[in-house]
């Protein structure tokens, strides 16, 4: 078995990178290892109008749309947004996935599902692969390797492509709930609810949401952090009834290689994620265009070095690495927050003037299109200063200022 390009896994990221590069006139192939794409489900299924631009897909799959949120601080205090646009959309998810399959399909790519591709070596002219369904193990090989294996990808193993500096964990829910706002999503904050990360509410309509938890620095499972946090908002979570589980893994940071020899990573494997969402849909997407921009190259040229791919990290960067970097740092601002500056900070942010500050600049996206005029509000912006110039402050002010 030969190809010119072969895809670890068929999520979101491959079967795009699939489909574009399928489009170009190369034989691809996508090996998935779960029997049906999209299944098991491991998202909350929130994303921009944008995302489903780039994708190609049709709105149909959306199932509800958000015009706000409600952030609730530790100490009780709640700052409510709500604006005239679609900031979000909840989709169904696996609807989604199979999209993107069915479009990759239709440039030519074959998708087969039920079977795990394990990479074995990298020899002067092709990656050699091991492709292993329940019933028999083909070996397979390709002029180049994508790795849209996800959060755990064995192909970043293979490369030796260094973790990410972080990976939330979270614990999610599908379930029958009253939400009283159904185009406003709810977002609970606090070291104790939900420490390094936060908890969720996303009213899907009919009487369903999705909610869940994501924790980063605790031993502790985040289940057992999703149960406190709903017991300690019962005014929201009264009558909640579970009727799915899902959860898993987000890494965030940014990884120094998202290349090898003949081999490029994608989405997840890449860290191509959110650092203060931990949404990953979009980036993916982004990151599978370039990807395919760089293998479509590499391919017409006949040349794979670490070098001819190095330019798919260059390109990466450029696009999105100034807005991850800056995401970042007011995430380790976030992380340096007391439950008591946390309060302060959203006491704050409930004036009119912010309300109306987020509710213009807040893309989920493009997070630093908000960051920076939040830079500006006083207790975010004391927080701001203090770590940006940390040595210059602890010597000239000692004390808090
Ligand atoms: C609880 C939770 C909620 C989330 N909510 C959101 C959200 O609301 N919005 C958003 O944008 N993002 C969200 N994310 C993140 C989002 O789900 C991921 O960023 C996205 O799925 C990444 O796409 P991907 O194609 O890179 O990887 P994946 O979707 O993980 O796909 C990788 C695929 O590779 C397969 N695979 C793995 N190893 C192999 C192998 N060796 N051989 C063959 N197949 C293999 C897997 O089965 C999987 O299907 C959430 C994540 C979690 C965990």
């Amino acid at each position: 078995m030969n190809y010119d390009v072969l895809i670890a896994g068929g999520g979101p990221a491959g079967c795009r990178a699939a489909g574009l590069i399928a489009g170009s006139g190369y034989k691809v192939m996508v090996a998935e290892e779960h029997r049906d794409i999209g299944e098991p489900l491991q998202c909350a299924g929130l994303v921009s109008p944008r995302t489903l631009k780039t994708a190609g897909i049709s709105r149909d799959i959306v199932l509800n749309e958000v015009h706000g949120a409600f952030i609730h601080s530790p100490g009780g205090e709640k700052l409510a947004f709500r604006g005239k646009k679609s900031y979000a959309l909840v989709i169904d998810r696996a609807a989604f996935d199979r999209g993107l399959a069915e479009k990759a399909r239709g440039s030519g790519a074959e998708i087969i599902t039920g079977v795990r591709l394990d990479v074995r070596g990298c020899g002067p002219e092709k990656v050699h692969v091991v492709l292993k369904s329940r019933k028999k193990e083909i070996s397979a090989a390709a002029r180049l390797l994508i790795g849209a294996d996800g959060a755990n990808s064995q192909a970043a193993r293979f490369i030796g492509a260094s973790r990410s500096s972080e990976v939330i964990r979270m614990y999610a829910v599908e379930v029958e709930m009253k939400c009283h706002d159904k185009d406003m999503v709810h977002i609970f904050l606090g070291r104790n609810t939900a420490p390094g990360w936060f908890g969720w509410v996303i009213p899907v309509g009919s009487g369903h949401a999705r909610a869940g938890i994501g924790v980063s620095g605790s031993d502790s499972h985040p289940a057992c952090y999703f149960k406190k946090m709903v017991d300690s908002y019962p005014g929201i979570f009264n009558g909640m009834k579970v009727v799915r589980h899902t959860g898993g893994a987000v890494p965030i940071g940014i990884p120094p290689r998202i290349y090898g020899d003949k081999i490029m990573l994608v989405g997840d494997a890449a860290c191509q994620t959110k650092p203060i969402s931990g949404g990953g849909l979009f980036l993916g997407l982004l990151g599978a265009e370039l990807c395919s921009q760089v293998a479509s190259k590499a391919l017409s040229r006949e040349s794979f070095s670490m070098e001819d791919l190095s330019e798919y990290q260059r390109l990466w960067e450029k696009k999105m690495g100034k807005e991850i970097k800056n995401a970042l740092w007011h995430r380790n601002i976030f992380l340096s927050m007391t439950d008591h500056e946390m309060d302060t900070v959203i006491r704050f942010l409930s004036r009119p003037f912010w309300q109306y500050t987020i509710a213009t600049h807040g893309d989920i996206d493009y997070p630093s299109w908000l960051s920076g005029r939040l830079s500006f509000a006083g207790p975010w912006m004391e927080k701001f200063v203090r770590a940006r110039f940390r040595k210059v402050l602890n010597y000239a002010l000692p004390v808090e200022f």
